[in-house]
């Protein structure tokens, strides 16, 4: 048997590595470690975060759940040695009491589509020879040997693949479009965005801390399409366990030649570094993320000239987020048309969505596209702890929108979200209960927003704080009927005027609030409370 536990952030911070190291010993305290029969493996995140530290004893998939090290001896002794399963250990289902054993029969699990989280809870990050028997690095191999960069552009295009930071752009005609300037320059260079700053997101950390190969060969395969040597991972230095699996991945990668000069003997170049932010939310967007990239101050700048014309130093540069890269070696690995298949009409393949807030299960979820927000929340989240009601969803982040229980048949896809004043966004996915005021919990958005304004621009530095104490004071009983009018004028203005997505998104929370929830906003003011 071999035991995996998760070293995601999430597990980490429950003490996982006490008991991987408690795993160790007690298998060494009972010479069991000494056979090949036995064996502990510390894994990417699981993303069932909060049950943490999580255990799954494969190959039968026992999953255990907040397991404590005093619990180690008896997993060993009972499961591993006996073969019995321990109950106390076991998941228990919210909405039903069961008790279930096996991981994918945990409802969080069951109705996943888990394409790029699939490896995570199995591979050890910190090798990569796991990853190539797990068939890594293959369809690097694919597009080197057997397909021009116009194939692999023909294929990421035909299979459907859209951004998947937020704007949800086709990413084949993203490469294409930089893949044609890059011809005529003569040179550019390709970034992964990977300053994941949603309150509440975490799935590009994951991603990068627990398979952080799937992002590399995503980007090599993308740079050999537009002929780009040169890529950057630009990532949040709050994340130093994604900072350092990362990097690690990178020099594992060049020791292999999967990475530097005529790689696999193909003649193609291509080199791959980290740059570190500091943590301004805005320095995702990609101007104020090149901007900081080329060590000047993280600031959006206007648009056009687009990145694909005119980015890194001035030349054509190409950004996909962590997730869109390590979608790219499924796609070849797979076929266009098998990723195709997943999802709906105009939107492919899977969605991860970080569901976190009033509901019984909080962790990462990968669905595919198409799926409703009701399957979401209660056949995967487990529904709403205490028996109470589902009030609302902010989905797609701080510059998404808040849909409410009348629209839970809604499928979460580019195109259903947009319609109804949300958005995929990032995937941030935040659900308010029953007992959530609606006005203070547009308050906390705003809040967010305001204080990540980068201040460039007037419409977002001023407005963004105008919207803020109009909220304030609405929440502290203070509002007067006109402020409802004046949240709106302000929100349109903003939208209209700000410089960048930061600003231009920032009202959606309170526009969808106040199109959903217009009742909460008049009775703080009309009822004074
Ligand atoms: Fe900065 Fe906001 Fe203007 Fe964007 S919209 S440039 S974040 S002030």
């Amino acid at each position: 048997p071999l035991v995996t536990v998760c070293g995601g952030t999430g597990c980490r911070v429950y003490g996982s590595e006490k008991v991987w190291e408690a795993f160790k010993a007690e298998l060494a305290r009972q010479g069991m470690d000494a056979t090949l029969a036995y064996d502990v493996k510390v894994t990417g995140c699981h993303g069932f975060c909060e049950r943490g530290p999580l255990v799954v004893i494969r190959p039968q998939g026992i999953f255990y759940s907040h397991v404590r090290v005093e619990d180690v001896p008896e997993i060993v002794s009972e499961t591993l040695q006996a073969g019995r399963v321990i109950e106390r250990l076991l998941y228990v289902d919210p909405l039903t009491g069961q008790k279930i054993t096996h991981e994918d029969e945990v409802p969080f699990y069951k109705h996943q589509k888990r394409l790029i989280l699939e490896k995570n809870g199995n591979l050890d990050p910190a090798r990569i020879d796991e990853y190539i028997a797990a068939g890594g690095y293959s369809a690097l191999v694919k597009a080197l040997t057997t397909l021009t960069p116009e194939e692999v552009i023909a294929a990421v295009r035909s299979a459907g693949l859209r951004g998947r930071g937020g704007a949800g752009f086709t990413t084949g005609v993203k490469w294409a479009l930089c893949r044609a300037n890059v011809l005529k320059t003569g040179a550019g260079y390709i970034v992964c965005n990977a300053d994941e700053g949603d309150p509440g997101a975490y799935m590009d950390r994951s991603v990068m801390e627990g398979n952080p190969h799937s992002v590399i060969e995503g980007m090599l395969i993308g740079a050999y399409a537009m002929g780009i040597h040169q890529g950057f991972v630009y990532i949040r230095a709050e994340y130093p366990l994604a900072v350092k699996n990362l990097r690690q991945a990178i020099h594992q990668a060049e020791d292999l030649g999967l990475l530097g000069r005529n790689i696999l003997g193909s003649g193609f170049d291509f080199n791959l570094s980290v740059r570190l932010g500091a943590g301004a939310f805005v320095c995702g967007e990609e101007t104020a993320l090149m901007a900081s990239i080329e060590g000047r101050i993280g600031e959006p700048r206007p648009r056009p000239p687009y990145p694909a014309e005119e980015g890194l130093w001035g030349k054509p540069t190409n950004i996909n987020n962590v997730k869109t890269w390590a979608a790219v070696p499924i796609i070849l690995r797979q076929g266009a048309d098998w990723y195709a298949s997943i999802g709906t009409e105009k939107s492919k393949g899977t969605l991860i969505f970080s569901v976190v807030g009033k509901i019984n299960n909080t962790g990462l979820v990968e669905v595919p596209m198409g799926i409703t927000l009701r399957e979401l929340i209660f056949d995967i989240g487990g529904g709403i702890p205490r028996g109470k009601a589902f009030k609302a969803a902010q989905i797609g982040g701080p510059s998404g929108g808040c849909l409410p229980a009348e629209h839970l048949n809604v499928r979460m896809d580019y195109e259903s979200l947009t319609s109804l004043g949300a958005i995929v966004g990032s995937g941030g996915l935040v659900v308010a209960d029953e007992d959530t005021c609606m006005v203070d919990f547009a308050r906390y958005f705003m809040t967010f927003t305001q204080q990540e304004s980068c201040g460039k621009c007037v419409p977002c530095r001023i407005g963004t704080k105008a919207m803020l104490e109009t909220l304030t004071k609405i929440c502290n009983g203070q509002g007067e009927p006109a402020d409802l009018d004046y949240l709106a004028e302000l929100a349109a203005h903003i939208q209209r005027s700000s410089l960048c997505a930061l600003g231009q998104t920032a009202p959606n929370p309170v526009l969808s609030t106040l199109r959903y929830f217009r009742d909460e906003y008049e009775a703080h003011i009309y009822e004074k409370r």
